[in-house]
């Protein structure tokens, strides 16, 4: 990987960090926000579970977005992290920030993980 193809897959991490944080430094912040929410702000069950769900995901993909930060400082961006392979450079343009492979990656999903990774595969 060149120095500018690490830049840029860098730039595009931070993006999606401060995303998924909210704005910079208030990411604990706005997790409880959400679950402090009070009731009459949600309007029904279904409400209340989007809501939830919607946390739930940007807290993995922020974890995520770290753990692939941390590998491309060490030079092990775009190597699985649970079988040791590369990971299809097409599914790295789609998401930048996966750590595993796109077989993997169905194994963590039957076990109850992220659709979101599927249909970007
Ligand atoms: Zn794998």
């Amino acid at each position: 990987m060149t120095k500018n193809q690490t830049k840029k897959i860098r730039e595009q991490l931070e993006a999606k960090l401060a995303e998924v944080s909210g704005n910079g430094g208030r990411r604990d912040e706005l997790i409880t926000e959400w679950s402090n929410d009070p009731m009459d702000q949600i309007q029904s069950r279904a409400d209340l579970d989007l809501t939830v769900r919607f946390v739930n995901t940007d807290f993995q993909t922020k974890r995520q977005v770290q753990t692939a930060m941390a590998l491309l400082e060490n030079g092990e961006y775009g190597i699985c992290q649970e079988c040791g392979e590369e990971i299809n450079p097409k599914r790295l343009e789609a998401i930048p920030w996966t750590t595993v492979c796109v077989s993997c990656q169905e194994e963590l999903d039957e076990v109850g993980g992220d659709s979101d990774f599927r249909r970007a595969a």
